[in-house]
């Protein structure tokens, strides 16, 4: 089965257009992806397919798919999100690192989505409305505050814990539908990439 595996830094970094080079130029040497960036892809650059050797990452029989170079501040959700005809997607949670409480517990998503009609708890969806507003703000390199409605106390954006279904990062590799990556692949890259990284898997 084909799905898209992201590796996302958990905090933004410093130069990450010099790591984005060393991991390229990495992948390209031992010619898992091919040495020519994808020129049409104009809302992806730095977006490459898969070279002579993809099949010595992967763990099951399947074509490659595309990689993709994120070197700029992104939230990596809304950006998979694009391939799901989504522009916002509900978290699942948004913790308030000083009291701990999730801000949108028992907002409905099919409500949310348009789907339902039920009444929703107006600090939640306030709360909703400034993320969104807020993650364009933060790719654009705004600082972007948020109040917690509970304990009153402001702050970043990507401080929150969002349970991974927000991502705020500066750095990411994703491998557009690609088939099942191999293991030790996955581990050498990520050590390449710093104890800071974590693998999603997109389903
Ligand atoms: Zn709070």
């Amino acid at each position: 089965m084909e799905t898209s595996k992201t590796f996302f830094k958990n905090t933004t970094i410093d130069n990450p257009k010099v790591l984005m080079e060393d991991i390229k130029q990495w992948l390209i040497h031992q010619e898992i992806i091919s040495s020519k960036e994808q020129p049409l892809e104009l809302e992806a650059p730095n977006t490459y397919y898969g070279g002579i050797n993809y099949k010595n990452i992967i763990e099951e029989e399947g074509f490659y798919g595309k990689v993709e170079f994120v070197a700029k501040r992104t939230e990596i959700m809304h950006r998979v999100g694009w391939d799901w005809g989504v522009d916002f997607l509900l978290p699942d949670v948004v913790l308030c690192p000083q009291c701990k409480k999730d801000l949108i517990k028992g907002i409905d998503p099919a409500t949310f989505y348009g789907e339902n009609n039920l009444e929703q708890d107006p600090n939640g969806i306030r709360i909703l409305q400034e993320l969104r507003a807020g993650i364009s703000l933060w790719e654009s390199n705004e600082e972007v505050n948020i109040t917690c409605y509970n304990c009153g106390v402001q702050n970043l954006i990507e401080e929150y814990d969002y349970n991974n279904s927000l991502i705020f990062t500066n750095f990411a590799i994703i491998f557009w539908n690609w088939p099942k990556l191999k293991p030790e692949f996955k581990n050498t890259l990520i050590n390449k990439l710093g104890v800071d990284t974590t693998l999603f898997i997109d389903m």
